[in-house]
């Protein structure tokens, strides 16, 4: 800021005062007054030092001009400040006004071109980061989404990144290969599978784009003995650039369907086995009838005897073949009814009667009360008794006792048991002898059968009935089954 005084020219007027005339430029402005110095006759002391007096004179305006324009500065500078505060309150980048056109003005321009640009910047990347969110949200939706899928899927899902990290299992997988998402996303699956057939299926997937390869695995079950069987169908995905980004794996337990198929094996061959057995000896007895080579009737009563046996032996393994499969396959329908076993025994003992005569076998029959009942299926609960009662006679010596007896067991199970004196089950046979087709080995000289009664037995009494069955036996000794059914109370007059 420049500022300078000078003195036009002065002249004495006619009363001798002094008209000075003064001329001063300041901040760019020109200004002119006129000082009369009334001081008649001597050349007054302002004139004589009129140098000094105009230094003076111009130091007084040049601090009243900087005083104003520092006054102006600084309220300028006031409302700069409160238009970036009102900036800043209100998340927004605007320009900055202000009234003067001085030095600070030639800042502000500056400053709002460099303003301009920020905002322009931020608005941009306002944009972008609206469209992230956005993007990020419909990303995590389908992810939601996705994993609502895998969860709600029967079938075990597990998915693996391009570094072969584990990224997602459902409670299926976690359930079969004993891993937690939680703990274990993002390690390598290497670390988190304990089958290194699968891991190695996984890699070979990935490293070879492979769309899809199937294997067949087998590992014990988490919560029995069981072997189980699953067939894993792996498949590795792709983006749009045919970059492998990870790798699906569904698994699948096949161990029913194995267990069916190999069901169906061990029936054809165990049937077509012990179907020969009496359909020869029928043949070969039937032959000799036929030829009319046998020349007396006891004879020929024996041979029909021996044929209607076989006979009977064939209907019991088809029945029973048939019960299985029935119950295995879940088409047949369970009826239940409350069925008071007072009356209900009578009626299986009804059907053994020519079984238990044939060996002088008598049958005991000991039930707790009239009105003792259970809720079962009327057709499958007559079929495990008359195979526990059967086997009861059949597995003992002539002359010997059966007894059956049915008591309340505690407040929700009646138990019934079978019980007799024969031959007994061997320590080692205990486990199996409810498995399909198992028979001991040292009883089939002793009699024939199919190996299919117990286990028609048990899974009437355990799948379809809620119940249980216990075995007590030592060879020899004879032996005692129980089955327990729960309880169900008679309040009105039910036939059985
Ligand atoms: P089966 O048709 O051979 O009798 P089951 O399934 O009914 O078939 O019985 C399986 C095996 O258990 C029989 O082969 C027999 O060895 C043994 N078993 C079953 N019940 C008795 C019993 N009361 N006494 C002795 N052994 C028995």
């Amino acid at each position: 800021m420049q500022s300078l005084a000078k003195i036009i020219k002065s002249k004495r007027t006619a009363n001798k005062s002094i008209l000075v005339y003064i001329a001063m430029v300041c901040c760019g402005t020109i200004f002119a007054c006129t000082v009369t110095l009334s001081c008649p006759g001597e050349t007054p002391f302002l004139v004589k030092y009129s140098a000094w007096f105009m230094i003076i004179l111009s130091s007084i305006f040049y601090l009243w001009t900087f005083g104003y324009s520092f006054h102006k500065q600084s309220l300028s500078l006031k409302l700069i400040r409160q238009q970036i505060h009102n900036f800043e309150h209100n998340d927004n980048i605007g320009m900055i006004m202000i009234d003067s056109e001085d030095e600070l003005s030639e800042l502000v321009k500056v400053i709002n071109h460099y303003l301009t640009n920020i905002k322009f910047s931020f608005e941009k990347y306002q944009l972008t980061h609206r469209e992230l969110e956005l993007q990020s949200r419909v990303s995590e939706t389908e992810r939601l989404q996705a994993e609502a899928v895998l969860t709600s899927i029967s079938e075990a899902v597990i998915v693996t990144d391009e570094s072969d990290e584990l990224i997602m299992g459902n409670q299926k997988a976690q359930d079969i290969f004993e891993f937690s998402t939680d703990l274990n996303y993002r390690m390598n699956i290497k670390n988190v599978l304990d089958d290194t057939e699968l891991v190695y299926m996984i890699t070979e997937v990935r490293t070879k784009h492979l769309n899809q390869i199937t294997r067949i695995i087998e590992r014990p079950c988490p919560v029995s003995d069981r072997m189980l069987t699953f067939k894993i169908i792996a498949s590795c995905v792709l983006d749009s650039k045919h970059n492998a980004t990870g790798v699906v794996i569904v698994v699948h337990d096949i161990t029913a369907e194995k267990e069916l198929a190999q069901m169906k094996d061990d029936i054809v061959s165990c049937v077509s086995h012990e179907l020969k057995t009496p359909l020869s000896s029928i043949k070969a007895y039937a032959e000799m009838l036929a030829d009319n080579e046998i020349d007396n009737d006891v004879t020929r009563v024996e041979f029909c005897d021996v044929i209607l046996d076989q006979t009977d032996r064939l209907n019991r393994m088809i029945s029973d073949i048939l019960n299985i499969s029935k119950i295995e396959s879940d088409s047949n329908p369970i009826e239940k009814q409350t069925l008071i076993l007072n009356t209900f025994i009578d009626h299986i003992i009804d059907t053994l009667k020519p079984q238990a005569l044939d060996k002088n076998i008598t049958i005991n029959v000991d039930i707790e009360n009239d009105k003792l009942a259970i809720s079962a299926d009327r057709d499958m609960m007559f079929q495990s008794i008359l195979n526990l009662l059967s086997n009861a006679i059949k597995y003992s010596n002539k002359d010997t006792t059966v007894i059956i007896r049915a008591w309340r067991y505690s407040d929700s199970e009646v138990a019934i048991e079978v019980k007799d004196h024969g031959i007994g089950i061997p320590e080692n046979s205990l486990d199996q002898i409810f498995d399909k087709f198992y028979r001991v080995p040292e009883h089939r000289s002793f009699a024939g059968g199919t190996g299919l009664g117990l286990n028609l037995v048990r899974q009437v009494v355990h799948d379809i009935h809620n119940g249980r069955i216990t075995v007590q036996s030592k060879a020899g000794q004879g032996s005692s089954f129980v089955l327990y059914l729960p309880f169900t109370p008679v309040h009105e007059f039910v036939l059985s």
